[in-house]
């Protein structure tokens, strides 16, 4: 655990915050000014003005990421506003750079409505090879996102919404997997219809979950036909959520959970019960992702019945959905190829990239970064750990490959084992 006092020293120590820009050119002589600056930057300014494109070739643009938030959801601690949220971006930044060497400028705007977010990001679309939306809250996450990917010739991600979404996916792949169940079969229960929730519901369906299987629940319960402050004359009608009003004679959680095959809970802390545990369907699936405290912990679901398997967002248990494992890579894969958006395609990859990882032999220093004898696919350990090197290789280079099947790559890889080897470095 770490203490208030230690994590307040940890920011303030040194130069303050957790990042800095730093020069990738030698800049020792008055030659060395000349080339930086005026007059040798003036080339480059010349060949860019002639064909925009080279931009990637003579600037930052092409490993620059901008994380972008207005501070209206941050972490779990609410509306902080843009300026105490920039601890935060800023160790996204970190989180950017150290796991795939991407720079970061964190930009907390102080933009209270979604079309100043919008507006601010359209007009810094130059500067960057991509935008990372962070922490902004639902539903004007959704409409910020739609609008900018429609508008934008680069990749915008919301990582609360897709970063989950692929982690808990590829989790879920595994977990199918191990007993048995097929995708189109089984019976899911979100709880939550937030970022999270609804952009898991999206990307689950993707993977090939049967829509008529599937019921998301919010704070009032079941998203079901019929629910009055659901329905579109009401003033409160949300569009994201009636995507996935069912018809259900289920109403409540706990009613909705009887034989589910699955549970994702992207919610608060404690609304899932040992009984509602063990209404479920045999070899139930468990993801209870609320942070930091999740919607059962980990040992009352394994005390409710043995045959659980559980994820959660803690890094404490087994399995831990840490988006770490997406988000850097997918960026890394999109950046390489100048991909004009981050697509459905290439989420699959980064998913299915994430859960075959899983299934193979763990090497012996990732077990002892970890603690651990041994490492092997199963009920603890469904997804691959974030501090596994080949993550980056197998993750990115999924998502490069997608990007070119699927038309998003500007400047395709040519020869993906000299990739491959660059990555290595
Ligand atoms: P959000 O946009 O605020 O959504 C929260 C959702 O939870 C809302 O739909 C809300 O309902 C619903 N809710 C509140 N109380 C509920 C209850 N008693 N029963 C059922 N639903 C309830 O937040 P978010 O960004 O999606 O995040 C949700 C949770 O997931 C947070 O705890 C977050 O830390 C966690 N999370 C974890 C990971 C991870 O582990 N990798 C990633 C992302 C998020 P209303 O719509 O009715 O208000
Ligand atoms: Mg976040």
């Amino acid at each position: 655990m770490i203490s208030r006092d230690e994590a307040l020293e940890y920011h303030r120590r040194g130069r303050p915050g957790k990042l800095e820009v730093t020069p990738s050119k030698p800049c020792l002589t008055q030659r060395d000014l000349a080339l930086a600056y005026s007059p040798g930057v003036a080339e480059p300014c010349r060949e860019i003005y002639q064909t925009p494109d080279d931009v990637y070739l003579y600037t930052g643009k092409s490993n620059l990421v901008a994380v972008v938030t207005n501070g209206s959801a941050v972490l779990g601690l609410g509306p902080l506003g843009p300026l105490a949220s920039k601890p935060v971006m800023e160790g996204k930044g970190v989180l950017f750079k150290r796991f795939a060497d991407i720079d970061v400028f964190d930009l907390e705007l102080n933009a209270p409505t979604a079309d100043g977010v919008i507006q601010a990001c359209r007009l810094l679309e130059p500067t960057f090879g991509g935008i990372n939306l962070e922490d902004i809250a639902a539903p004007d996450c959704f409409y910020i996102e739609e609008q900018l990917k429609e508008t934008l010739a680069i990749p915008v991600f919301h990582d609360d919404q897709h970063g989950t979404a692929i982690i808990s996916g590829a989790a879920l792949l595994n977990a199918c997997e191990l007993v048995g169940k097929e995708l189109d079969e089984i019976k899911l229960v979100i709880n939550g219809a937030g970022a999270a929730g609804i952009a898991c519901a999206k990307f689950y369906l993707t993977l090939g979950v049967n829509p008529k299987n599937l019921l998301l629940c919010d704070s009032k319960g079941v998203l079901y036909e019929g629910r009055q402050d659901l329905a579109p004359d009401h003033p409160r009608y949300n569009p994201y959520k009636a995507q996935f009003i069912r018809p259900s004679q289920a109403h409540t959680l706990e009613e909705a959970l009887v034989g589910a095959d699955v549970f994702c809970g992207l919610s608060i802390p404690n609304v899932v019960t040992p009984e509602m545990v063990r209404s479920m369907g045999n070899n139930p699936i468990i993801f209870a992702m609320a942070n930091p405290d999740p919607e059962i912990t980990y040992p009352d679901a394994l005390a409710a019945r043995p045959d659980v398997i559980m994820a959660t967002g803690r890094s404490d248990y087994p399995n831990q959905v840490n988006n770490v494992l997406g988000f850097p890579f997918i960026f890394r894969g999109a950046l390489d190829v100048r991909a004009h958006t981050i697509n459905e395609a290439m989420k699959i990859a980064a998913a299915q990239a994430l859960a075959a990882l899983a299934k193979e032999g763990v090497p012996e220093t990732v077990c002892r970064a970890y603690g651990m004898e041994k490492i092997e696919f199963g009920r603890e350990y469904l997804i691959p750990k974030p501090f596994d090197p080949r993550v980056l290789l197998q993750v990115t280079i999924a998502v490069a490959k997608a990007a070119a099947e699927s038309g998003a790559a500007r400047a395709p890889i040519q020869d993906f084992e000299v990739y491959r080897e660059q990555l290595e470095r």
